[in-house]
């Protein structure tokens, strides 16, 4: 633990560590090329039908870390995961601010395998434009819903001038990128709720387990429960900022998460993150980070292991496997 602490992007004072809670296994499956994307990144399709237990084997042994970056957008969303051999992008942050180009920059970003746009609202793509123009990027899906703000129009404008790319995932697509293992979450069908059509993903690494379900709300997170997807992980990034509208407690109860973190910015209008949501996840005994109390809030893992560090630390936090979640 000691030696992932001392790395060289960690400069937060505030850590946890656990130990994965779960073997992954899977009964074969069918490797093929992404999709006519036409490009010649490492993104492949798993074909997992014939999975019988649910849950997918990884048989690759990751050779280094895992770092994910939950970024402080301020009212909005944009997540990070370095990894030794990938780079994903889950949202882009808001439109009216500048920072994600820097942030990721300062990750050490030099290309991007994956950019997913989890729904065409302004706070998740607003800054797709200039990381599109900034970085090479090999990949982009979006849900397929459309909106009719400028913010969209210069989104799509920018992922078609970039190259990139272009793919609308439905629930029970996998894919592998590098070392990752993606499984499509979430939509089937598209629906006019926006939110509640987000792009949903379990991104796994090793032994760890990290949840994305950009703003889905209680109906889309009931239709992936009642979908048998995949939903346990260890990470979970609460839906739609910690809204009272996520985070509901069947969902969380097929997740179950070790931590569990939000994104949203200090005194937003929305009152994010409503406190009956903040109550589900701490009730079922998880730590909670948020990027209004924590900043930027990083996860890194070998794949067997995770910590979490914050760029505006408290104490200190540390768990040992198989103890249940420490609370302040
Ligand atoms: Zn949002
Ligand atoms: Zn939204």
């Amino acid at each position: 633990m000691e030696a992932m602490a001392s790395g060289q992007f960690r400069p937060w004072g505030q850590w946890l560590s656990g130990l994965a809670a779960c073997l992954l296994v899977l009964s074969g499956c069918d490797v093929r090329s992404l999709s006519e994307s036409g490009t010649s990144v490492d993104v492949t399709e798993v074909r997992t039908d014939s999975r019988s237990d649910g849950q997918p084997r990884i048989t690759d042994v990751p050779g280094s870390e895992l770092e994910v970056y939950y970024f402080d957008v301020g009212q909005g969303d944009a997540t990070l995961l370095a990894g030794p051999d990938f780079t994903i992008l889950i949202d882009a942050g808001r439109h009216n601010r500048r920072e994600v180009v820097p942030y990721l920059q300062q990750a050490g970003v030099e290309s991007i395998d994956l950019l997913i746009g989890t729904h065409p609202h302004a706070d998740h793509i607003g800054q797709f434009p200039q990381v599109l123009e900034s970085f090479v990027v090999q990949d982009v899906w979006l849900c397929g819903n459309s909106s009719n703000t400028l913010t969209f129009a210069r989104t799509v404008d920018a992922i078609a001038e970039s190259g990139a790319g272009y793919h609308e995932p439905r629930a029970g697509e996998a894919y592998r990128i590098g070392s990752s293992y993606i499984e499509v979450l979430h939509p089937t069908e598209l629906t006019s709720n926006l939110n509640d059509s987000s792009v949903s993903v379990r991104i796994t690494f090793g032994e760890i387990a990290f949840l994305f379900t950009g703003d889905a709300e209680e109906n889309g997170e009931w239709e992936m429960v009642e979908r048998g997807m995949p939903l346990n992980a260890q990470i979970l990034k609460m839906g739609h900022h910690g809204s009272r509208t996520s985070s509901h407690s069947g969902f969380l109860g097929a997740v179950r998460p070790k931590v569990a973190i939000y994104s949203c910015g200090i005194d937003n209008s929305y009152g994010h993150p409503h406190q009956e949501a903040l109550d589900r996840v701490h009730g079922m005994g998880v730590e909670v980070f948020g990027t209004d109390r924590h900043g930027t809030i990083q996860v890194v893992t070998d794949g067997k292991h995770f910590e979490v560090y914050t760029e505006r630390g408290e104490q200190r936090i540390a768990r040992q496997p198989g103890e249940p979640a420490l609370t302040r």
